[in-house]
């Protein structure tokens, strides 16, 4: 049974699509087998995999209306790297699955079909706490928060928390928070190591060592559909996501 992994935060671009995509490659470059499951419309992950999402026949949405089997979805990246891809299709099914029977659990119902088959499955969320957020944190062991080192840093995280014990309490026990993670963290500018020493002595959560960089490289990489390993292998956000794969890994 592979470990299933949300990448959560409702609030927008803080790095969760960056932090699916790079540490999905970063375990697979370690010999994990993983697959990325693009859980939001937007399409991002599945981009950034290098994928054209507005030239794909079956994506999560087909999956979850029951249209296809599992492995008809699954794009295969590299050697260890699966992808099930989604894009503006899956915005549809965040009305269709709430009227739906167990409507919490159909992406459950996706990955107990193929979860023996890696050792990671890494879930995108979008950018909500809508029932395709639901859905991942019932499918998931845990969550790893990403928080942008910025001024309104904790701005909706107690929320997230809350739904994250809610879910725990109420539809899937053994739901924990893996960690939060830094993101976008700039050496020159002072206010985020004040956020970083803020968060770390406010917030009752299990924090990464890793502090992902802010890196332009990071940036580019989904323009040219790579991996920052990939794009530019000794790049600052290379470095960051391989440490937080390790860190992950070590988790076990
Ligand atoms: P959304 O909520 O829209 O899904 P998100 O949380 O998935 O956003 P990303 O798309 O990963 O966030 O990142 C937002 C933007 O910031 C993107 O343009 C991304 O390339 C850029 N970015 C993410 N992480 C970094 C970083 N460490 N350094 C520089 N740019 C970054
Ligand atoms: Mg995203």
């Amino acid at each position: 049974m592979g470990k299933i992994i949300s990448i959560a935060n409702q609030k927008g671009g803080v790095g969760k699509s960056t932090t699916a995509i790079n540490l999905s490659a970063c375990l697979a470059e370690k010999g994990k087998r993983v697959l990325t499951i693009d859980m939001d419309p937007q399409g991002n992950t599945t981009s950034g995999l290098g994928v054209d999402k507005n030239d794909i026949d079956i994506t999560l949405y087909h999956l979850i209306m029951g249209d296809n089997e599992v492995s008809d979805a699954v794009i295969n990246i590299n050697e260890n790297l699966d992808l099930i891809p989604s894009n503006v299709d899956l915005s549809g099914a965040e009305v269709e699955i709430l009227e739906m029977e167990d409507k919490e659990f159909i992406l459950r119902g996706i990955t107990d079909k193929v979860s023996d088959s890696y050792d990671y499955i890494i879930l995108d969320c979008p950018p909500s706490l809508s029932i395709l957020t639901i859905n991942a944190l019932c499918a998931s062991d845990s969550v790893i928060v990403p928080i942008q080192c910025e001024y309104y840093a904790l701005e909706g995280l107690s929320q997230l928390i809350n739904t994250i014990n809610l879910i725990k309490d109420r539809l899937n026990d053994k739901l924990e928070i893996e960690g939060i993670l830094f993101t976008m963290f700039d050496v020159r500018n002072k206010l985020s190591q004040q956020v970083v020493e803020n968060v770390k002595s406010n917030l009752d959560q299990k924090i990464y060592n890793t502090i992902i960089p802010r890196n332009v490289r990071l940036a580019e990489a989904p323009s040219y559909g790579l991996p920052i390993i990939e794009y530019d292998n000794k790049s600052a956000g290379a470095e960051g996501y391989r440490q937080l794969a390790e860190e992950v890994i070590q988790e076990e």
